[in-house]
Parts: C-alpha cells; sequence; structure tokens
C-alpha cells in the first residue's frame, strides 16, 4: 500500500488582498507552500507529492521544489477554477491502486505536524475516510442571512460539532468514485469530506490542533510566525532537558 498527496495551491487568495496567493507569502523567509511540502516530505511512508498550481505559477513552483531540495518526490500539476477541480486534475495524475492511500492537504495550511500526519493514515487504513477536525470552543448558532443582517434559528449543541481541517485521507478507490459521482451530479463541495459523505461513506475524525491554522486574512500570518517560533522554543527546551 502507498500513500500520495494532493496539496490544491491554486487558489487566487482574495481575501488577503495582497499583491500574490497567500500560499506564496513568506514564514519566517520559506514560501508557506514549501512549509507545508516538508511536513509531508519528512513522514517516510509518503512515497510522492502533487501540488496543483495556476497555469501561469507552474514554473515558479518547479523552481522553488528545485531550489528546496525536494527531488522527484514532488510533482506539480495545473489546477482548476474551484479547489475540487484542481484535487481532481492531481487525482487523475496519481499512479495510485484501489486500496493506496490519498491525503489532501490545504497548501495554505503550513504549520501541520507530522504526528497528525501519521494519525490519519493511522485512521484511513482502519476507516477508509478520516479528516483532521478541531472541537468547538465556542457555541454554535445556525442563522439566517436577511436584508438586515443575520439572525439566528437555533442553537447546534457544540458537542456535535467539530471545525474541518485538512489534511483529509482516502482510500483511492473511495475518492476516485466519490468524485466521479460529484461531477456527474455538479456538486461542488468545500473539502473532499463532503464529497465522500454524500456518496455514503462514513468519514472518521482525527484530534486536530489550533495551531494547523489556515493562513486566510491579514492577521493570521503573525499568528503563523507566532506559533513557529513558540514550536522552536518548545524544541530547544525538550532538547535541553533530554541533554
Ligand atoms: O479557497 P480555499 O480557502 O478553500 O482554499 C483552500 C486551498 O485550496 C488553498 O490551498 C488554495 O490554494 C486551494 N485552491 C485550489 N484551486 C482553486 C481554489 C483553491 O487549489 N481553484
Amino acid at each position: 500500500m502507498q500513500v500520495f498527496v494532493i496539496v490544491p495551491a491554486a487558489g487566487l487568495g482574495t481575501r488577503m488582498a495582497g499583491p500574490q496567493p497567500k500560499q506564496f507569502l513568506t514564514l519566517d523567509g520559506v514560501p508557506i507552500l514549501i512549509h507545508s511540502l516538508r511536513a509531508f516530505a519528512a513522514v517516510e511512508r509518503i512515497t510522492q507529492i502533487i501540488v496543483a498550481v495556476r497555469k501561469t505559477e507552474v514554473e515558479r513552483v518547479k523552481g522553488q521544489i528545485e531550489e528546496f531540495g525536494f527531488g522527484r518526490r514532488v510533482r506539480v500539476v495545473e489546477g482548476g477554477d474551484s479547489r475540487q477541480e484542481s484535487v481532481a486534475h492531481a487525482l487523475d495524475a496519481l499512479p495510485a491502486e484501489e486500496e493506496d492511500i490519498v491525503l489532501v492537504h490545504d497548501a495554505v495550511r503550513p504549520l501541520i505536524d507530522a504526528a497528525t500526519i501519521e494519525r490519519t493514515i493511522d485512521a484511513v487504513e482502519e476507516h477508509g475516510a478520516a479528516i483532521v477536525g478541531l472541537p468547538a470552543v465556542d457555541t454554535i448558532k445556525q442563522v439566517e442571512r436577511t436584508a438586515h443582517g443575520a439572525l439566528v434559528t437555533s442553537t447546534i449543541p457544540r458537542e456535535y460539532v467539530v471545525l474541518a481541517q485538512t489534511p483529509q485521507g482516502f482510500q483511492y478507490g473511495l475518492l476516485k468514485r466519490a468524485f466521479a459521482e460529484a461531477t456527474a451530479d455538479g456538486f461542488v463541495g468545500t473539502d473532499e469530506a463532503s464529497v465522500v459523505e454524500r456518496a455514503g461513506h462514513p468519514v472518521a475524525v482525527v484530534h486536530g490542533s489550533q495551531v494547523n491554522l489556515k493562513i486566510t486574512q491579514p492577521g493570521d500570518l503573525e499568528l503563523a510566525e507566532f506559533y513557529l517560533k513558540q514550536g522552536r522554543t518548545r524544541d530547544l527546551v525538550t532538547k535541553g532537558l533530554r541533554n
């Protein structure tokens, strides 16, 4: 059994309002996308990583992959107009078999850690489909959007809610079939799990962390810098304790 990773990185990042898409901004001097790729490259049982980028970015990203020394383990394909289309293009390029595992990870979640990736792979082996999810700490309200703003229609008990993160992992055959059904029905989801859920397959949840944030709006980058520094300090302290 092989494990593949798809990293959709073809978004325009319009919410960040910057001159370039957020996956290409730097965090500690290194592009966000490269941080994300490094996290998966560090996990030995991962065979290959495929990045989907916009056509105009293909050469730049190929150059970065070479510059940061990933070699042949990371490949680049052209993305699509939606995240789902970008993932579908990468899926088509995978040399995978029915029983192999495919993880999908947002390019803009650079602080994912190896232990969470390993736990997600284990959960896919056991359940066929698994996502990283964060238990909700705030009270969750369902609302109706009106011309005068949002109105609360009900309160959803938070023990029934997790906030979906990535990686999201699936058995290759299951994901391929679910994607084919979604395409045939014209369904476009905001994550891969929603595509698999509608195909009727249960999806397990692996405990996530706030550190695995999705860099989406201004301010997120500063928070990511803070977490990165904090992680380094923790590593230094742990090493100091061991010596
Ligand atoms: O837009 P959203 O925040 O859901 O983006 C999540 C991830 O999907 C980002 O890494 C983004 O680059 C990627 N994406 C993509 N192709 C698109 C739109 C988004 O690969 N057309």
